[in-house]
């Protein structure tokens, strides 16, 4: 395999640092180009240092004067804000792109790299759940190829090798169903955020983890799904798998069932996207069934866990209500990590601010965009009117 030049956009979060990991394990494989960070000065400092980008991107003012000061006597290069973000993804030099910055604010540079014809990873999910039909659209007319590196899609990915995409009767996602898996309402309503980020089986970023104690990373990985292999709503289905050993299975129109297994480490599905079409040899812990003696599997509880279900309205729905959803989800995640919202009042927020906006059918990027503000300053107004 020639060597790939990576780019690595939220280089300094969970997903980003277990790439750079990767990089460290195959470094005959990959190099890296660009890295990205948005506060974390001192890490994008330190990565800096150890991997010799050609270039460093800083999205929050202040860490990038930082940035820019500690890099300043050395070979790599530093810019500012998401406009060079949008710049440097384009670069010649640059052969993959791995989008791993959280949240909608990975939208515009997965966008600028695929116009620019890059081969993308991705993990950013919400660029999907916020401008799907767009996002593939693009990538369609650019043939540019979106490996998945959500652990659900990637599973599905490799599932579908081989497979024509016509032969899919239906998929079906696994959950974990996260730390409140079978809590009910009374002992929800009192959670607190140190609680809700002790996920049992992964670890990851703040606001993912939040998602997963909401099950709403499920609604927005549905919605992803759609897109990413353009199925029909009613093909895909959820079921909560608490061991997290099966990470997602395909059901075929002969009623045959594939599925991926392997134990819960984020680093297998970020190398399969990083080697894609290889596969390459790791040390990884291997799984064992002895280890394991049940798997289990279950409904989902849509009652106590609303934002699975107002996701999966979002994604009936469509047009912009996605987007309204993760925009709404955004601000209400932020205020439940800074103790100003309560777990079950998330829901609330994110139904009042999807039932206010206008509905958009075919919405435009513009719109896209438009609808996404319009959904944040919806979604604070509701937090401060009701003082929660
Ligand atoms: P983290 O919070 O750990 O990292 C986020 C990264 O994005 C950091 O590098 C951060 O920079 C950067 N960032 C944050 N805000 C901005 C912004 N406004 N502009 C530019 N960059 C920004 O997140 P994760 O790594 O957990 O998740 C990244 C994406 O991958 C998410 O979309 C998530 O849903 C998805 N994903 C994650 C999984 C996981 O196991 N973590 C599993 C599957 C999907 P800094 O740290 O410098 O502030
Ligand atoms: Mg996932």
């Amino acid at each position: 395999m020639a060597q790939k030049r990576l780019a690595i956009l939220g280089s300094t979060g969970s997903i980003g640092t277990q790439a750079l990991a990767i990089v460290d394990a195959h470094p005959q494989l990959f190099s890296v180009e660009i890295l990205s960070a948005h506060s974390n000065a001192a890490l994008l400092i330190e990565q800096a240092g150890k991997y010799q980008p050609n270039a460093v991107v800083v999205t929050d003012a202040k860490a990038y004067e930082t940035v820019k000061q500690a890099l300043s006597g050395s070979n790599v290069k530093v810019f500012e804000g998401h406009n060079a973000l949008n710049e440097v993804v384009q670069w010649d030099t640059v052969d993959f792109v791995l989008g791993a910055i959280v949240g909608y604010a990975g939208l515009h540079s997965t966008l600028s790299a695929i116009e620019a014809g890059k081969t993308i990873g991705l993990a950013n999910k919400e660029t999907l759940v916020v401008a799907g039909e767009l996002v593939m659209q693009k990538a369609a007319e650019k043939r540019v190829p979106i490996i998945p590196v959500d652990s659900e899609h990637s599973a599905i990915f490799q599932c579908l090798a081989g497979e024509r995409m016509d032969t899919i009767e239906k998929i079906i996602l696994t959950a974990s169903g996260g730390p409140f898996l079978g809590k009910k309402p009374n002992f929800l309503v009192n959670v607190k955020k140190a609680h809700a980020l002790q996920h049992p089986n992964w670890s990851m970023g703040a606001k993912i983890s939040i998602d997963s104690a909401t099950l709403m990373n499920k609604g927005l990985e549905m919605i992803e799904a759609k897109w990413l292999f353009g199925l029909q709503n009613e093909q895909i289905e959820v079921v909560i798998h608490p061991q997290s050993i099966v990470h997602s299975l395909v059901q075929f129109t002969d009623g045959s069932i594939k599925a991926q297994m392997g134990l819960p480490d984020m680093k297998l599905p970020i190398q399969y996207a990083m080697a894609f079409p290889q596969r390459i040899q790791n040390d990884f812990p291997r799984f064992q069934f002895k280890n394991y003696g049940t798997l289990t599997f279950e409904d989902p509880d849509i009652k106590t866990f609303r934002n699975l279900q107002l996701a999966t309205q979002a994604m009936y729905k469509s047009g912009n209500m996605p987007c309204v959803l993760n925009a709404a989800n955004e601000v209400v995640v932020n205020a439940f990590i800074n103790n100003k919202v309560g777990f079950l009042e998330m829901s609330d927020i994110i139904e009042q601010t999807m039932e206010q906006l206008p509905f958009i059918e075919k919405p435009n990027m513009e719109e896209l965009i438009a609808s996404d503000t319009e959904a944040r300053a919806y979604a604070e107004q509701l937090l401060q009117n009701n003082d929660y």
